[in-house]
């Protein structure tokens, strides 16, 4: 039937010798399939012992969908075809399936057949697959979880805007805004490039200059922590008001930036905007982005061009997938992105998008819009450093709190609802993510809310037997411990025409019966995203960015407080001015990153000095201090801030150009009052800040280093 066994002594030893050394599945079968020599790799591999193996069929060892196709090559072979690949699964003794590709011979009736294991392969091509689709499937979903609490904070931020006055806020807040806004700006383009959305984009009428502006202002923060400046010049030539998408607009230059920031250590960016024929009703606009200074190359990463080519032209293939997103951004504004390294000091980014000539507006009427070329953003018009710092600190503390409340506690949610039912169902699905507290009345509900730590969220039924939850709702925003928590109403269908009722009782938002899970988790979670906002916002309207203590701000506040309290008490009230000797030679000498550094351990130590609950420090301005006193004479003043002066002294920080000690030391004035009976109208408490200040000119003219106590 064959002439295997005719091989000549030689011959089979060369084939025994293949056999012996290949790893791959080798075997020789007929024209059927039946095996008639086969290596020991089907032992290793797949457990078969070769005498097991030899007068079975081959076929009986493939996957049962592979069969036919097996059985169409074998009669392939036999007809007349010399050698067939083919792919299939290969059965072990435990009844697992490798993938092997076969490679078959016809030679002389024999089918000389070998296959390649590839498994290791096509599960790492699988693994590869399912991680990609996983980063993906994250990618979307963090996205879209961050946008949530965002599009809450913008909210947010509108409705606290309308009442606050204080031009510091505003400040902080408008840059909130504008963060959180390029934020879910950055975050929908990453959305529509996963999902390769191509749906087109908006075309409506836009301010070209504000547009540009608001994609930059987020980002002169994360610039000037990097040393970056950002130029700006806009051609005069541009329309004011143009048509376009100026959303996409928006990310494609926070995108540039945010590149250009990434691979440089410290320069300057330069955007100018160049328009082409303005007076078509179709125009381009050319943007071209170029950095200057040091480079930094930290890794491979941080190269906006994974590859790099010698001429200084990039290939579009190898563009990271930031710019990549802006080379998509471009496009579907039907325009057109190109990158090139210049071969010193940077990079250069050009772009051109179309826009539409706004013909529904007189573009003369804007006039004043031709004049502003160049703003100037090196020169920071529009945030000064104390406002950067705020606006870091927000974010730390974001961060912190963020991560405080990742490791160690869980929000509380006081679920309050007379039906059983209900308070199961809801801590069923909340307890995984939250701590439930339940309450099946009105009664126990305020019991519970009284308890510390008190709850984060409360969700409220409406109506309850013992009492509304009106009313439970009413009660918990009269005491001032539970008045800031949100409440969520609980309703039934009956109870919608109440809303408008329920809303200015206090509840912060509704929740409708019969529940629906998903929207109870996110009402809850935004409420607690909100209300965290609210506390961060509280604290640094109180507090020195710098030093982290509190502001003048709260310190005259405190200040009108204890005054009214000590006039009540009949009490004394002190205060102490601070100042530090030869600072500005300090920051000559040292610099002004030092200078702040200095300013801030100075103010730990102050905080740390003094130890009375009512006692209050505050930073006034640059290096002035104020200390506020409550129930202190004048002996206990003095006393205490002869400790602050050491204090201060024992720091040690060395000050080598001050012309007294060689070390940072303080000044300081004491002043202390208490209601005067006999005094002809004038409040003696209202003079506390001048007399103080007059104390510390004496102690600075006195030599520095030293306490003055206000004599009258
Ligand atoms: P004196 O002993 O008379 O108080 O001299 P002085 O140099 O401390 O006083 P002066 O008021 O002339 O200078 C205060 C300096 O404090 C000016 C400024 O350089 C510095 N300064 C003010 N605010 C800050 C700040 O926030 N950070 C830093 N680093 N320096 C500041
Ligand atoms: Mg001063
Ligand atoms: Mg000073």
């Amino acid at each position: 039937m064959n002439d295997l066994f005719s091989l000549n002594e030689q011959s089979r030893q060369q084939l025994d010798g293949i056999f012996a050394i290949s790893m791959e599945f080798l075997c020789i079968i007929d024209e059927r399939g039946g095996i008639m020599k086969s290596n020991r790799v089907w032992e290793t591999k797949l457990g078969y012992l070769t005498p097991e193996l030899s007068g079975k069929n081959l076929i009986d060892f493939i996957h049962p969908n592979d069969v036919a196709s097996l059985i169409l090559a074998l009669k392939k072979l036999s007809t007349g075809n010399e050698s067939l690949t083919l792919t299939s699964r290969l059965r072990s003794n435990n009844g697992f399936y490798r993938f092997v590709t076969w490679q078959f011979q016809w030679i002389d009736g024999l089918i000389y057949s070998c296959a390649k294991d590839l498994t290791e392969l096509y599960h790492a091509k699988k693994e590869a697959e399912s991680a990609e689709f996983s980063k993906n499937q994250l990618i979307s979903l963090l996205s879209n979880e961050l946008q949530e609490p965002l599009e809450s904070l913008s909210l947010f931020l509108q409705l606290i805007g309308k009442t606050t006055s204080i031009s510091e806020q505003n400040i902080c807040l408008e840059n909130i805004r504008l963060s959180s806004e390029f934020l879910e700006n950055l975050i929908s383009g990453i959305l529509a490039n996963e999902k390769s959305n191509q749906t087109g984009h908006d075309v409506i009428a836009f301010n070209f200059f504000d547009t540009v502006e608001d994609a930059i202002i987020p980002l002169i923060v994360s610039a000037k922590r990097h040393n970056i400046t950002i130029d700006l010049a806009i051609h005069p030539k541009i329309p004011p008001t143009v048509m376009g998408d100026p959303q996409r607009l928006k990310q494609i230059i926070s995108y540039l930036i945010l590149n250009a920031i990434k691979c440089l250590e410290r320069g300057k960016i330069t955007i100018e905007a160049t328009p082409e024929n303005t007076d078509k009703t179709v125009f381009k606009i050319y943007f071209n982005l170029k950095t200057s200074g040091i480079a930094h190359f930290k890794g491979v990463s941080d190269d906006p061009f994974s590859v790099n080519d010698t001429n200084g032209n990039i290939n579009e293939n190898n563009l990271n997938f930031g710019l990549e997103l802006v080379k998509t951004l471009v496009e579907t504004m039907n325009g057109k992105f190109s990158a090139t390294r210049d071969s010193e000091n940077g990079y250069e980014f050009a772009f051109h998008v179309l826009l539409l000539r706004d013909d529904t507006q007189n573009s003369k009427s804007d006039h004043s819009m031709s004049g502003r070329v160049l703003p100037m953003y090196n020169k920071n018009i529009r945030l000064k450093a104390e406002e950067l710092l705020a606006i870091e600190q927000i974010r730390y503390d974001q961060a912190k709190s963020y991560d405080q409340t990742l490791t160690k506690k869980r929000p509380r949610v006081l679920v309050v609802d007379d039906s059983l039912e209900n308070t199961q169902l809801l801590a069923q699905a909340l307890v995984e993510n939250y701590e439930v507290l339940l309450a099946n009345s009105g009664k126990e509900g305020l019991v519970i809310v009284q308890q510390i730590p008190t709850p984060d969220i409360i969700l409220l039924d409406l109506s309850m037997p013992d009492m509304s939850g009106y009313e439970v709702c009413k009660q918990i925003q009269l005491e001032e411990s539970t008045m800031d928590i949100p409440v969520i109403f609980l309703t039934s269908l009956s109870d919608t025409e109440n809303e408008a009722y329920g809303l200015r009782s206090g509840a912060v938002d509704y929740i409708s019966k019969p529940f629906d899970i998903a929207s109870v988790e996110r009402k809850i979670k935004n409420q607690l995203a909100l209300k965290h906002y609210r506390e961060i916002l509280s604290i640094t309207a109180d507090t020195d960015a710098l030093t982290q203590i509190p502001n003048r701000r709260r310190f005259e506040e405190m200040l009108s407080i204890e005054i009214r309290k000590a006039r009540r008490n009949n009490s004394p009230l002190s205060v102490i001015r601070l100042d530090i000797d030869y600072f500005k030679s300090y920051n000559d000498t040292y610099g002004h990153l030092e200078g702040d550094d200095c300013l801030r351990e100075v103010a730990y130590a102050l905080k740390k000095t003094l130890k009375r609950a009512g006692d209050l420090v505050a930073r006034w301005q640059g290096e002035e201090f104020t200390c506020l006193l409550p129930d202190t004479n004048l002996k206990g003043a003095i006393h205490v801030a002869e400790n602050i002066r050491k204090a201060v002294l024992n720091l040690r920080i060395p000050h080598l150009s001050s012309p007294g000690e060689k070390v940072v030391t303080m000044s300081l004035g004491v002043t202390s009052a208490i209601r005067s009976l006999d005094n002809s109208g004038n409040d003696s408490f209202e003079a506390l800040l001048d007399q103080a200040q007059a104390a510390l000119i004496k102690a600075k003219e006195a030599g520095r280093n030293q306490v003055f106590a206000y004599k009258k």
